[in-house]
Formats: structure tokens, C-alpha cells, sequence
């Protein structure tokens, strides 16, 4: 079996340079070259010697995607769709902020928590991601770009559960923010889940990067309707998993909320919500629900979902309704589904 080097730490990757007969300093000049410099190729590792770059090249591995397409949606979006080694099909979806991009990445193919609102959902999990699997997206679309810098913002909410691939995802996150890996900010890397408990708790202990659930609704009849990951974990006992979560000065942990009409967008259930979160450092990002072909489900009028938003903020929260960003190419939450088709009139590139 080549060995995935993506995914290797600095000691794991001197070892596997000594077990090859190397220096162990070679291996953390080859994981410079991937993480730092983003190399695609041994060829481009240009102060190793040609009789090296053979040897690594028939030891190891370090192309794990490929991008079979790239849909550009009118707001600037981008959907990228890779293809994994098995052929099954994972999205990640770069975003335009005002003054740098968040890249949205996958941590499963399909998904194995049935949200009902989720187009994901439908596939159910096809397999979790490896953890050079998750760092390869961000390798391969940063080395896409123009102003490569200007990628600052990593979320995990992609395809998948990202807690329920516990290992791989902290795992790559330490690729990611450490100083000799990829040097992003544990402060602007998100982590998103349905709500995990004991992988939450966890994950308090393991990592410092920020974390958001998606609540979607303040009652557990509604919430578990909606997510059935609910009748394993209760709304209070993911509150109290929240509660104790250990949070550095002026962070907050992100509530989203997605707004279903008839569903969960009552003035009693922002009342609900209010109640449910007083006291905690918590943010509400409430989400229109994003329709897609085959739900029954419809996101509120405009009006509903300010006087919801208006309620939240009566109650002292910051509340923000998130903008949808690449409807147009199916790039918007819960809209990930790892197929090829396309409207007629999209922009598409590979
Ligand atoms: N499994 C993780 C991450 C993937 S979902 C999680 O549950 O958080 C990422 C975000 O998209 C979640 O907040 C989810 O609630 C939201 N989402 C899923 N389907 C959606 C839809 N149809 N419309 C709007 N948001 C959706």
C-alpha cells in the first residue's frame, strides 16, 4: 500500500522518511513542499535528487482528488467536484467575502444523518473521507487561485458529518493550522455538526477551533422531525454539551438555524430559541431553507423571517440571516449532492 503523506503529521512523517532509509529532515522537506508550497508533484520538488522523486513516487501517494468540474455561479460561488480513487463524488464550494474567501469543505461521501431537509441525506453515508482526502481539497483549490492568500476561512460543512469522522477530520485540521503544515488560523477554521455529543466533548478537549451546530428547531418533537439525530441526543443534552464547551476570550459557538415555513418559524419557536440560548456566548445564523427538487419544504416569505430575526435580537442576540450564495449552481447548504448534472446556462469548467 503507498502511504497518503498528506495526512501525516511531522512525526509521522520523519518516521516513514527513516523507514525508506532517509533522513528523517527529507521528510519534513517533503511535507513543506505539499502543505507549504503545495507541490502536485515529486517533479516539482526541485532540491531533492531525480533518483528520490522516483523512489518517493513509487512509495507513496499524494493525488487523491480529481476535479472533474467547476461550476461558477452569478454571486462569484464556486463548486468544485472531485472524484475519489473509488469514483464516488464529493463537492467543495469556495465563497467570496467582502475581503477574503472561506472554502467549504466535505468530510464524507454522502452522509449518514438523514436530515430531512438535507439533500446529502438521500445518499446516505457512502464513506468517510480520509484525512489527506479532506486536506486535498483545500490544497488543490488554493493552488487554483490567483490570490492564494486570500483564502483565510475553512468550514466543514460540506458533504457529511464531520464528528462522525472523528480521527480524520481532527486529524487534517492539525495539518492545517499547524505552523510547518498549511499555517491557517485555529481561529477561522469552523467545525459544524448536527450535534454529536460525546464527539462535541471531545472535541473541547482535542482542538481549538470554532464550533456551530445546527439547531434548526428549540423544541425536541420539531427537532427530532427534522433530524433524527435528535432521539440519540436531546436538546438538553446538547445544551449542556454547548454549555460546557471550553470557549477562548470573545469567541462564541454558532446556532444555525434553518428557517422552514410552518415548520419551525412560529414567533413562539424564536421565543423558544431565545430562552433555550439565554445566558450562553451564542450566535444565531438563521438560513432560509434552500429548496431542492423532490422536498415538500419552503423557506418563509421575507417578511416572517425578519420579524423572526427581530425577535432574536429583541432578546439580545446577535442574529444574522446568512445570504444563500450559489443557488444558481445547487452550491448553497444542503444543496451538496456529488452528481454531475448541471442546469443549461451554468458556467462550467473543469
Ligand atoms: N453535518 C454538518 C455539516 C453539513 S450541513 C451539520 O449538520 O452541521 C451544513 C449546514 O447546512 C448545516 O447548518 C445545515 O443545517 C445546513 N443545511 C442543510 N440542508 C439545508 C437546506 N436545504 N437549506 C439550508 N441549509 C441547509
Amino acid at each position: 500500500m503507498k502511504t497518503d503523506l498528506k495526512g501525516l503529521d511531522t512525526r509521522e512523517i520523519e518516521d516513514w522518511a527513516l523507514g525508506l532509509g532517509l533522513k528523517a529532515y527529507r521528510g519534513r522537506q517533503i511535507r513543506h513542499w505539499l502543505l507549504g508550497k503545495l507541490a502536485a508533484s515529486f517533479d516539482e520538488m526541485t532540491d531533492l535528487p531525480q533518483s528520490l522523486r522516483v523512489l518517493l513516487d513509487k512509495e507513496s501517494n499524494i493525488k487523491h482528488l480529481e476535479n472533474i468540474k467547476t461550476l461558477v455561479s452569478e454571486d462569484g460561488t464556486r463548486k468544485y467536484l472531485f472524484k475519489l480513487f473509488d469514483d464516488h463524488l464529493i463537492e467543495s464550494v469556495l465563497i467570496l467575502e467582502r475581503d477574503h474567501l472561506t472554502l467549504c469543505i466535505s468530510s464524507q461521501a454522502g452522509c449518514a444523518m438523514d436530515c430531512r431537509f438535507c439533500l446529502t441525506a438521500r445518499h446516505g453515508l457512502i464513506r468517510n473521507l480520509t484525512p489527506a482526502e479532506i486536506i486535498e481539497q483545500v490544497i488543490y483549490i488554493k493552488r487554483s487561485l490567483d490570490t492564494p492568500d486570500h483564502l483565510t476561512n475553512i468550514v466543514f460543512m460540506g458533504m457529511g458529518e464531520p464528528l462522525a469522522n472523528y480521527y480524520a477530520v481532527i486529524k487534517a485540521i492539525g495539518n492545517l493550522v499547524s505552523e510547518d503544515g498549511m499555517n491557517f488560523s485555529h481561529r477561522k477554521i469552523t467545525i459544524s455538526t448536527c450535534g454529536l455529543v460525546p464527539q462535541i466533548k471531545q472535541m473541547g478537549r482535542d482542538v481549538t477551533v470554532n464550533l456551530a451546530v445546527s439547531l434548526n428547531a428549540a423544541d425536541d418533537e420539531t427537532r427530532s422531525y427534522l433530524m433524527p439525530v435528535n432521539h440519540r441526543y436531546p436538546l438538553d443534552e446538547l445544551l449542556s454539551a454547548c454549555k460546557a464547551f471550553p470557549l477562548p476570550n470573545r469567541r462564541m459557538i454558532t446556532f444555525e438555524y434553518i428557517l422552514i415555513k410552518g415548520i419551525n418559524d412560529r414567533d413562539e419557536d424564536a421565543l423558544k430559541l431565545a430562552s433555550l440560548l439565554s445566558g450562553m456566548r451564542a450566535k444565531i445564523n438563521l438560513i432560509p431553507l434552500n429548496p431542492f427538487s423532490g422536498s415538500d419544504m419552503s423557506p418563509p416569505p421575507v417578511k416572517s423571517i425578519l420579524h423572526f430575526q427581530e425577535i432574536l435580537i429583541k432578546n439580545n442576540f446577535t442574529a444574522i440571516i446568512r445570504k444563500s450564495k450559489g443557488r444558481d449552481i445547487s452550491a448553497a447548504c444542503g444543496q451538496l449532492s456529488g452528481t454531475v448534472e448541471y442546469l443549461p446556462g451554468q458556467s462550467c469548467s473543469a
